[in-house]
């Protein structure tokens, strides 16, 4: 099973769209294994957001990223990171397809509803950086047996 992490980002909160974005991953069938409000600060987007930092973007997507609370949620499954991926969509709203988050939610490339990790080597560091060990829950989902075959589960 793999782990990764979703920001739903200040804007999220600010249109009303939590519940429907956590719901998406939900009925999807991945597993919520920790979920909670943060106000981010400069300190960690410079971290989480390092890859950009000698973008002219930066500054004010760091801004975007403070004006609100974000909520972090850590989402498991199998092949986790590239799923929930597939489900934002492309970078810029605009072009992202209709039926991922971003294609229906936004029309912006810097407002544009989430926040997932890129690869399975980053979901690490990523959960890492936004859940203490304590904060994140291990637990049978009951519905697993009918989300996916054994061998998906590691069973036989
Ligand atoms: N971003 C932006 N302008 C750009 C490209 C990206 O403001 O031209 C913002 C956007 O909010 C994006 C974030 O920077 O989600 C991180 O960029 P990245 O390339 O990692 O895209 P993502 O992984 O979020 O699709
Ligand atoms: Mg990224």
């Amino acid at each position: 099973m793999e782990k990764t992490l979703v920001l739903l980002k200040p804007g999220a909160l600010q249109r009303g769209l939590v519940g429907e974005v956590i719901s998406r991953f939900e009925k999807r069938g991945l597993s919520l294994i920790g979920i909670k409000m943060m106000q981010l600060t400069d300190e960690i987007l410079n971290e989480h957001y390092a890859h950009l930092a000698d973008k002219p973007f930066f500054g004010k997507l760091k801004d975007s990223m403070m004006a609100a609370p974000v909520i972090a949620c850590c989402f498991e499954g199998v092949e986790a990171v590239a799923v929930v991926r597939a489900m934002a969509g492309a970078t810029n709203g605009r072009q992202a397809a209709p039926g991922t988050i971003r294609g229906d939610y936004c029309m912006s490339n810097q407002q544009n509803v989430v926040h997932t990790s890129d690869s399975v080597e980053n979901a690490a560091v990523e959960v890492n950086r936004f859940f203490k060990k304590e904060e994140l829950f291990k637990y049978s989902p009951m519905s697993w047996p009918f989300q996916y075959s054994t061998d998906e589960l590691g069973n036989d």
